[in-house]
């Protein structure tokens, strides 16, 4: 059985994890979404309701297991028997960081591939910082988050401003 690991902060999911999550099951009999606490990114959610929002988001895949995860992703990756490190490259941009990051994912663990995977075009665009730009002016969430997702992003914007 192919386990993959997608790790990530997703704060909070998007379309566009869920357009990777997809397409990884094309290639992983079984997928660990692994959300990262990653404080120095000070997310607007905390480890637990993101863990709950992608639990949520993928309730209907049983093939998905989502946990959260501290400390080195090799470590967790070797630890879980995975055989590899999803991520997804949305344009030339994420390309350096993403490459980087591979390259000393192998560095620590030798045995542990990256596999990167491209969106849908229209997710192209999308990313987790946008879409908490796009819900603090007030703009429509519904082409790029699950419903519940979008209320609770506007229900945290709106508590944060009162
Ligand atoms: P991180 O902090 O690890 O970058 P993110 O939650 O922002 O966590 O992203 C997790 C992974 O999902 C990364 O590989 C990122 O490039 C990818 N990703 C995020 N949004 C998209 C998208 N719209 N299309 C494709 N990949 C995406």
């Amino acid at each position: 059985m192919k386990t993959g690991i997608y790790p990530g902060t997703f704060d909070p999911i998007t379309h566009g994890h869920t357009d990777i999550i997809t397409r990884s099951l094309r290639m992983f009999d079984r997928v660990v979404v692994a959300v990262a606490p990653n404080p120095s990114k000070h997310p607007l959610f905390n480890v637990t309701e993101r863990v709950e929002m992608v639990r949520l988001v993928m309730k209907d895949l049983p093939q998905i297991e989502v946990t959260q995860f501290e400390g080195l992703l090799v470590d967790y990756v070797e630890r879980s028997g995975a055989n590899a490190i999803i991520r997804g490259l949305r344009a030339i941009s994420d390309f350096e960081h993403e490459f980087q990051m591979a390259l000393i994912n192998r560095k620590l663990a030798k045995t542990v591939e990256t596999v990167f995977l491209m969106p849908s075009e229209e997710y192209s665009y999308l990313s987790s910082t946008i879409i908490k730009e796009v819900a603090r002016h007030g703009g429509a969430l519904t082409e790029f988050l699950h419903p519940e997702v979008a209320r609770r992003l506007n229900d945290r914007i709106r508590s944060l401003k009162s």
